[in-house]
């Protein structure tokens, strides 16, 4: 049965900006839904690279993006979001009342004064190689994210792609699979050059195969689970490799999906918006982190903190109409519970 709930303001997108944009909601007396479509808390880092170290959080000198994200998600919780998970937004309708009223494609609405769109990249997918009865495989033995490396232990693994992904992974897992095998269609990567080297070095030392100038052409195997991937070149030579798992890295398909169609101002798939405030060209929505552009934007973790104290902060007389907003340190207001 669909439901219909209402607050002060709607996050849509549960990325890190998004569960920032919780607290800084909350540090106004902002109550918030946040809705993802993914079914999990912390946008790309969660599915992308949980285990990846991130470098440029200021106060963590190294932080892996699943502890980042949990981080985020206890700073929140004093202000008891409401999370509505694997829900896709699909719409975004004026309410009434001269609110905003998000519909999910599973007919929910979260009815709200005002939204913040903090989507990330859209709906993101990865870009999947054509190729025969490939979706038998996948989730199980074609893996376009690698959530834990040491499923991987002991496993012979084919690495599809040239770019950072395919190296760093390539890295990350060469001590750890039975074998490792790298297949691009050039034999230059286009990866991080010390990391392009280090590769090269470990293929020259005979710890993993660089299967190049060569591209995807075929996979074998029966139910879920992978036997072999097919590989051709340019000029027509063929190899077949034994393996028990694939990972293509061919990047990601980004797709702003609904968000297109909600009259939003867009520059090149982003949402334009004000920087100072970070309201689009629709009063009472907002957007912030990486689908907000403006000029001399970064897409960055930290300039979508920033972004998230500016749009709260811009929230803040929709929501509470008349009241005056001193501005205040959290070391004197404190958060709830301390
Ligand atoms: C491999 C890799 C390494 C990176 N390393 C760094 C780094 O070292 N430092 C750094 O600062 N940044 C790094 N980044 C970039 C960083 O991850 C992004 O800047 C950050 O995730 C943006 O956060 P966000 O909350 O704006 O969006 P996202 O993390 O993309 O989250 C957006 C969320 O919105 C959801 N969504 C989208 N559309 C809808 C819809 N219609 N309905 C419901 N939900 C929707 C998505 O499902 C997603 O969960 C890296 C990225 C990658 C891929």
């Amino acid at each position: 049965m669909p439901a219909d709930h209402h607050t002060d303001v709607a996050i849509i997108g549960a990325g890190p900006v998004g569960l920032f944009a919780v607290f800084e909601c909350g540090m106004l007396r902002m109550k918030t839904h946040v809705i993802d479509a993914l079914d999990t808390v912390g946008g790309q880092c969660a599915a992308l690279y949980p285990e990846k170290p991130i470098f440029d959080i200021p106060g963590y000198p190294k932080i892996e993006a699943a502890e980042l994200i949990d981080k985020l998600a206890e700073q929140a919780a004093p202000f008891e979001p409401a999370y509505h998970l694997g829900r896709q937004v699909e719409q975004l309708v004026r309410a009434g009342d001269g609110g905003w009223r998000v519909v999910t494609a599973g007919g929910d609405t979260i009815t709200a004064k005002a939204v913040i769109v903090a989507a990330g990249v859209g709906a993101f997918g990865p870009n999947r190689p054509p190729l025969d009865g490939i979706g038998a495989f996948e989730g199980k033995s074609v893996l376009y994210y690698v959530k834990q490396r040491e499923a991987l232990r002991g496993k012979r693994v084919v690495i599809a792609g040239g770019g950072d992904s395919a190296v760093d992974w390539a890295l990350l897992l060469a001590d750890i699979a039975a074998r490792v095998m790298v297949v691009h269609r050039r034999p230059k990567f286009r990866a991080a050059p010390e990391n392009a080297e280090r590769l090269r070095a470990l293929a020259d030392a005979g710890t993993l195969d660089l299967v190049v100038p060569f591209q995807l052409a075929g996979l074998e195997g029966s139910g879920d689970q992978l036997a072999a991937v097919l590989v051709e070149s340019l000029d027509g030579a063929k190899r077949r490799l034994e393996a028990d798992v694939l990972l293509p890295f061919f990047g990601l398909a980004m797709n702003l999906g609904p968000i297109a169609g909600w009259g939003l101002n867009l520059e090149r798939n982003h949402i334009a918006v004000d920087p100072a405030t970070c309201a689009t060209n629709v009063p009472g929505i907002f957007a912030i982190g990486d689908i907000a552009t403006y000029g001399g934007k970064l897409k960055l973790i930290l300039s979508g903190f920033a972004e998230a104290a500016m749009a709260a902060h811009a929230i803040h007389p929709i929501v509470h109409p008349g009241e005056v907003l001193h501005f205040e340190y959290s070391t004197t207001k404190g958060v709830p519970g301390s």
